[in-house]
């Protein structure tokens, strides 16, 4: 950063609602279909064709509304926003406005230290969250020779959320990004894939000096679909605006996009080239209203939000805020984790089994924890051996975990099967050490002379001798133990 300035982020995100239909239509609302296969009238915009307003749709806005503590509007409308193109067959995206649904709501999220000059949580504004439609998609690339334009996703109803401008850095918004995508999937409203395009966000971003109260002119940088991208995008403008003001040049307002192969972003258009919308409210649809029963209803349906979740574990099960988070990725994936800390009696392993092994085997296979093959009683079973040390984490790993993958029974069977139970027994691990310091004089004496790092290697040598079954933190202090003695 460039001594004596800021950055200043404001997040708009695009979240599509996982609905059966479609925003204003009977349409499913569904991806991997025929092209064109989910269109009707409406959607496709023909003459005469009437909207009707979806009210699963407006039922999880108001679920992310109450979420973020926010002002649900008892009256909100609907805005023709027109543009030409052609996956738009309207020829207009219905908005909302000027009043949202959803007005003023905040995240909580942790502060970045390092721009903030103290450590500690921020609370960064949500300004508004409202409901529109998505447009078609078009294809340039099917024949080489035309482009192809698929409908199915033309009226899919969309929730943009629009943050304030409170963000700080690259790593506040990366951070305030994810805590959005983990409430979204939490809520059940969107199934939070980025790739796809279900969760989307433009970037706003300009510098400003310190104590200055006023903005500085932005930059909006455009569908950037990764956390990462967010984050190296925002890296890039930042020191991008930085450069030209210690040049004394003026950042220009404009639309960019990022390149990732490139790792830069490149101009799309400038302010003068902006588009005039020609906003006028919609004439066939009845403003919105919501009365307090509603919001209520809302407040009470709503599951335990993942923030809330994350503290609770942490106090819990003394994790770390990063391995909370993670474990709270989704739904599933948290009530999966619960369950295998709960049987096996510890937080603490369950999470490293999740965040391990399991989390390795799921990306292996490209899986979600739903399809994974181990129920988790199954895993928990494995976890309070390990953690009751009746298994060694090694044999648990690298025999136990894969065997139960591949359908050969049960832990504790598999252990009894295999022989792999550790063995913890005094007098054992006394001879096997005793042996290795026998065998080992070298190494011995270079501890005695100070070296400690070589413990280690005596420990993987009893550790062998044993066949992998000794209790390795008994082996460390009955090591210590010898080793100090002859020392004396
Ligand atoms: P528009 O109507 O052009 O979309 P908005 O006022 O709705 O503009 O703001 C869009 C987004 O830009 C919001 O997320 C807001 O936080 C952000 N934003 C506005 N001004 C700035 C600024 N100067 N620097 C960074 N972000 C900004
Ligand atoms: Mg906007
Ligand atoms: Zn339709």
């Amino acid at each position: 950063m460039v001594p004596g300035y800021e950055a200043v982020i404001g997040l708009e995100v695009h979240v599509q609602l996982q609905t059966r239909s479609k925003m204003f239509c009977a349409c499913r609302n569904a991806t991997g279909s025929a092209p064109n296969s989910h269109t009707c009238p409406v959607c496709l915009g023909l003459p005469g064709a009437l909207p009707v307003l979806n009210a699963e749709a407006v039922r999880m806005a108001l679920a992310l509304g109450v979420a973020i503590e926010a002002q649900i509007q008892p009256e909100s409308t609907f805005y023709r926003k027109q543009y030409f193109y052609p996956d738009l067959p309207k020829g207009y995206q219905i908005t909302q406005g000027p009043v949202a649904l959803v007005e003023d709501g905040f995240l909580d999220i942790p502060g970045d230290a390092r721009v903030r000059g103290k450590e500690g949580g921020v609370r960064i504004r949500v300004e508004r969250a409202h409901l529109e439609e998505d447009a078609g998609k078009s294809h340039h690339d099917m024949d080489g020779r035309s482009s192809h334009v698929d409908l199915n996703r033309a009226g899919v109803p969309l929730l943009e959320i629009v943050g304030a401008p409170d963000l700080r850095s690259a790593q506040e918004a990366s951070d305030y990004l994810k805590a959005l995508h983990r409430l979204v999937v939490a809520l059940g409203i969107c199934d939070g894939n980025m790739e796809e395009g279900s969760f989307r966000c433009d970037a706003n971003v300009s510098l400003r000096r310190v104590g200055e109260a006023a903005y500085g002119t932005r930059v909006e940088v455009k569908n950037l679909n990764s956390f990462r991208f967010v984050r190296q995008a925002l890296d890039h403008e930042i020191a991008r605006h930085g450069a030209l003001l210690e040049r004394g040049q003026a950042v220009q307002m404009e639309t960019r996009g990022w390149d990732a192969s490139l790792g830069e972003t490149r101009g799309q258009r400038t302010k003068e080239a902006a588009m005039d919308y020609r906003y006028f409210p919609e004439p066939d649809l009845l403003p919105l209203r919501i009365d307090p029963a509603e919001i209520e209803w809302a407040r009470r349906a709503l599951p335990e939000l993942p923030e809330r979740r994350v503290q609770r574990w942490r106090e819990a099960y003394a994790l770390g805020l990063e391995e909370a988070q993670t474990l709270a990725q989704s739904p599933a994936f948290a009530a999966y984790f619960e369950t295998v800390a709960e049987k096996s009696g510890s937080g603490r392993g369950a999470a490293a089994w999740m965040l391990g092994e399991v989390s390795r085997t799921l990306n292996d296979r490209g899986l979600g924890i739903e399809a994974f093959p181990l129920a988790p009683e199954a895993l928990a079973e494995l976890v309070r051996l390990v953690e009751t040390r009746v298994l060694g984490f090694g044999a648990a790993k690298d025999q136990v975990f894969p065997a139960m993958l591949a359908g050969e029974g049960s832990a504790e069977s598999i252990l009894v099967q295999k022989g792999l139970a550790q063995v913890s027994d005094q007098n054992v691990i006394e001879a096997a050490v005793a042996q290795v310091l026998a065998a080992n004089p070298g190494p011995v004496a270079q501890i005695r002379a100070g070296k400690e790092s070589l413990k280690g290697f005596l420990v993987g040598q009893v550790l062998k001798a044993g066949q992998g079954k000794l209790d390795a933190k008994r082996v460390n202090e009955v090591l210590s133990e010898a080793l100090a003695k002859d020392r004396t």
